[in-house]
């Protein structure tokens, strides 16, 4: 890569003057945490996604353990994720003494269905938490209807997806298919706070929770108190957490929300052009796109194989770095985890749609920053290395 190249990772934020001035004027200010910058967030984020209630949190992996915790399921049961996510999707069912259990994918969709999900209830399991991958929204008017069949509530993992949308054309996170649904705003996510994570609701009951779980598990709320002997008191209720978002990290996120629909809107260009210049190639697989979505694309995954191409993964990945391109492999199957392996026995062979998806999957770089010039610098380095 010459000096003049700049790197392209495989994702990255889009941060303006006015975001940086929004967090200048929250440093000069009164409050840097517990001020009035998260509430304002949480009515932004529930405002956009159309949910009552929204909690914010220091990040996403927060966020889906208090989402977990809310539900009060007793040590010792289960709760069912996708294979094919980050291991924050199911680490968050282990920190509440939940065995996760993995749910295999559809090998067009890359998602948990219906029928993956109903594969693997059994009489412990106590939740279901579907992960929206890639920003594809997975097949919530299935899932929720077997959710209630079972009477197994819901739990969405839409890091993915915010500004992403179901079939019926609602927004991600309206929780109508779901108790609560869970978004993080780490750079490489569609907005950002730096690090920062929310969970939707319309339970007002669940909302007060988490709100507590998030400080602690102390309120000084008047309306909460069991007795009011002052102005000083408070209460701890809940053996909670300090999950607390600050304000810095809230007026960022409110000046990245207005900008979301711009970013999706980019996004889906570049995810157009690598379409085209992607499809109909030998042993590459383009993604596809459930009809109907509307997604806020957070990556983009080609399906290659490498065998029938006569390349192997890791030479790939080197040679695209060294021109200046960053790609990922996301995800290796969680339960491939050592981790995983070790504690609960899982093993190769359980979820062979995403073992294989595993083996031929690689994101391209996808962020709204992207110029016409860099997608084109990307298509042409992976066209080349792969050789087609
Ligand atoms: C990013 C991510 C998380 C965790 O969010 P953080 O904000 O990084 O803690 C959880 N699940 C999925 C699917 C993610 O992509």
């Amino acid at each position: 890569m010459s000096k003049t190249t700049p790197f392209i990772p495989y994702g990255a934020q889009w941060v303006d003057e006015d975001d940086i001035s929004a967090v200048v004027e929250v440093l000069r200010s009164e409050y840097l945490t517990q001020g009035p910058k998260i509430a304002e967030f949480e009515k932004a984020i529930a405002g956009y996604v159309g949910a009552k209630y929204c909690v914010a949190f220091c990040n996403g992996t927060a966020a889906l353990q208090c989402a977990v915790q809310v539900l009060d399921i007793p040590e010792g049961f289960e709760g069912i994720t996708s294979a094919n996510t980050f291991v924050a999707s199911a680490n968050c069912l282990a920190y509440n003494n939940l065995k996760p259990v993995f749910a295999d994918i559809d090998a067009r969709t890359f998602n948990v269905t219906a029928d993956s999900i109903c594969s693997r209830i059994n009489v412990k399991t106590r939740v279901l938490l579907p992960v929206h991958f890639a920003g594809q929204a997975c097949d919530m008017a299935a899932i929720a209807e077997l959710a209630h069949d079972k009477g197994i509530p819901v739990i969405e993992d839409a890091c993915h997806a915010i500004g992403s949308r179901y079939a019926n054309g609602s927004s991600v996170g309206n929780c109508r298919y779901s108790k609560m649904t869970v978004f993080s705003f780490h750079p490489v996510k569609a907005i950002t706070t730096g690090e920062g994570g929310a969970v939707t609701t319309n339970d007002v009951a669940l909302y007060q929770r988490l709100s507590l779980l998030r400080s602690h598990g102390t309120t000084k709320d008047p309306k909460l108190l069991s007795q009011n002997p002052g102005p000083w008191f408070y209460e701890q209720q809940e053996l909670g957490h300090n999950f607390r978002i600050t304000d810095l990290q809230c007026a960022l996120g409110l000046r990245q929300l207005y900008k979301l629909d711009a970013f999706k809107a980019r996004r889906k260009e570049i995810v157009a052009a690598y379409n085209k210049a992607f499809s109909g190639l030998p042993n590459v697989q383009v993604p596809y796109e459930a009809e109907g979505l509307d997604s806020c694309f957070h990556l983009y995954v080609l399906q290659i194989d490498f065998e029938a191409l006569g390349l192997d993964r890791a030479s790939v990945i080197k040679s695209l770095a060294e021109e200046g391109i960053g790609t990922q492999v996301l995800y290796i199957p969680v339960h491939t985890q050592p981790w995983y392996k070790k504690t609960y026995g899982y093993k190769q062979g359980d979820c062979p749609v995403a073992e294989a998806y595993y083996q031929k999957t690689l994101s391209l770089p996808l962020y709204p920053k992207m110029s016409n010039e860099m997608v084109e610098r990307v298509v042409k380095s992976a066209k080349r290395v792969l050789r087609v």
